[in-house]
């Protein structure tokens, strides 16, 4: 069984939608095997992010992230990592299929909403980030 990690972003968060996003994971069978909410600061934010250290978008990126509270889910079920991407959708809300969080609830390529991990290995590191193990169900 995989594990991945997902976010509710500033975005997410700040409209309300904490419930909508979860249940649309949960609706897929994948279970919340743990959840936080926090606040991140710029360094942590550049710190999680760091893959995309030195791109033109990475300072909008991580300002954006630590601007308000977030929240941290590790997800467990088959096919965790590639079935959360596929229920987020693709990064700009105007390429993403319909039916996707994205598609539906996001408002731009940069506040989208939702993060999740793009492969096995780095969800490990990406949950490693968030919680510890006896944080983990
Ligand atoms: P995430 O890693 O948050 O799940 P992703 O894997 O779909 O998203 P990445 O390419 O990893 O997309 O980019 C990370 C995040 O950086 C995006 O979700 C988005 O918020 C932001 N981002 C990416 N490209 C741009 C861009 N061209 N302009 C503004 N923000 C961007
Ligand atoms: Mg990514």
């Amino acid at each position: 069984m995989e594990r991945t990690l997902t976010m509710i972003k500033p975005d997410g968060v700040n409209r309300n939608l904490i419930g909508e996003v979860i249940n649309r994971f949960e609706k897929a069978g994948l279970k919340v095997v743990g959840l936080k909410m926090l606040h991140l600061t710029k360094r942590q934010a550049e710190e999680f992010y760091a893959i995309h250290r030195g791109k033109p978008f990475f300072d909008e990126l991580t300002t954006y992230m630590s601007s308000g509270p977030v929240i941290a889910m590790v997800l467990e079920g088959e096919n965790a990592v590639a079935k959360t991407r596929e229920i987020m959708g693709a990064t700009d809300p105007k390429e993403a299929a319909p039916g996707t969080i994205r598609a539906d609830l996001a408002l731009s390529k940069g506040e989208n909403t939702v993060h999740g991990s793009d492969s096995l290995e780095n969800a490990a590191i990406e949950i490693a980030f968030f919680f510890s193990q006896s944080e983990l169900l």
